[in-house]
């Protein structure tokens, strides 16, 4: 009786799996391209994005397809030359991602995107895959690095989380650098405010961020040498946002996530969507509970789970082995990863 009952569930499970194999694959293919799957752990690998959104190539001139491709092929090679060094994961997120934060291209640093008063809220957060130790930092003003803030409230205080004009006294306190306000300034993002705000005035008064100034947060996930894996993200949040609204990006579990056993993530997208269904956290779950590798498990919540919902975004994980995954659901993402011997850095969808 007991042993049939055992055969029962067992077959339960095995059609739990195949329902949910057969699933990721009908979630249609948000990328084609993917990176090959790896037999033997790699050496150390790393990814990086640099947002998700409506980026077509019809819209985009040569010149910047030509720069935005150099800053992500720079940002990979600080933090690649930290891991071939026998450097830590947790230095080569913090560098790659610092490397994007000042590049004026990305809504992160400079170039973050403007709230609805014309000011620059950043948020940022970071994880360490070893001990699921974490740190990030909302809404902050002054800090020219936020990567760097989120790192040391992670190793130098006791919480996980510092907001507002707390988190930039905590991070002038550490010796961080700080910048005046009109050191994020660019006039791409500027204008892009104007516009957001001349569209909420058409529709009289309804609130507008404009689907193509969502985007532009950066990310990025490493795995070193020692096999820990580490994650961060850091941005500007979304155009036009109020009340000192915060996103997904310094969320744990939300917007990153990073645990050894499973897989490091950095998401990017329509943040509420992203805190609502817990996506960095999500994609380790399923590995964990469901046994799915990482990319049917990044897969499955960026094109179904999220595309359901009506959330539009896009993530980076990486597993143990140095397996990456970058779907996302909209028309284009920044992305890039490198291994040992192996680059790649797209934008379009392929
Ligand atoms: N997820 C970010 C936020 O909602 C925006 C982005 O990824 O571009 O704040």
């Amino acid at each position: 009786m007991r042993q049939r009952r055992r055969r029962a569930i067992r077959s339960l499970l095995i059609l739990c799996s195949l329902v949910s194999a057969v699933a990721c694959q009908q979630a249609g293919s948000s990328e084609s391209a993917k990176p090959e799957e790896m037999d033997n752990p790699a050496k150390y690998a790393i990814v990086i994005h640099g947002g998700a959104g409506t980026i077509l190539r019809e819209d985009m001139s040569p010149e910047k397809e030509a720069e935005v491709t150099a800053a992500l092929n720079a940002a990979l090679d600080i933090g690649e030359s930290v891991l071939k060094a026998g450097g830590s994961s947790m230095d080569a997120v913090e560098r790659a991602i610092m490397s994007l934060e000042d590049s004026p291209l990305f809504n992160a640093g400079k170039g973050a995107v403007f709230t609805h008063d014309g000011k620059n809220e950043l948020d940022a957060s970071f994880m360490d895959g070893a001990t699921r130790n974490a740190g990030a930092v909302g809404g902050v003003t002054t800090v020219k690095n936020p990567i760097r803030a989120a790192r040391a409230v992670m190793e130098k205080s006791e919480h996980v989380m510092l907001t507002g004009r707390g988190a930039d006294v905590f991070a002038r306190e550490q010796g961080l650098d700080t910048v005046p306000p009109d050191y994020y300034f660019t006039q791409a993002r500027w204008d892009a405010l104007q516009r957001a705000l001349s569209e909420e005035n058409k529709q009289s008064g309804a609130r507008s961020s404009g689907p193509d100034n969502k985007y532009g947060t950066v990310g990025c996930v490493a795995l070193d040498s020692q096999g820990n894996i580490a994650a961060g993200t850091s941005t500007g949040g979304m155009t036009n946002k109020r009340y000192n609204r915060i996103g997904d990006s310094p969320l744990i579990g939300a917007g990153t996530y990073a645990n050894n056993a499973t897989c490091g993530v950095s998401c990017t997208g329509h943040g509420e969507y992203f805190i609502r269904y817990a996506v960095a956290y999500d994609v380790g779950a399923l590995m964990e509970y469901k046994g799915l590798g990482v990319e049917a498990a990044a897969r499955y919540i960026i094109d179904k789970k999220l595309r359901q919902a009506g959330g539009s975004g896009g993530l980076i994980a990486l597993d143990r082995k140095g397996n990456i995954a970058m779907p996302f659901n909209t028309p284009g993402m920044y992305r890039g990863y490198a291994r040992p011997g192996e680059r790649q850095v797209k934008i379009y969808k392929e």
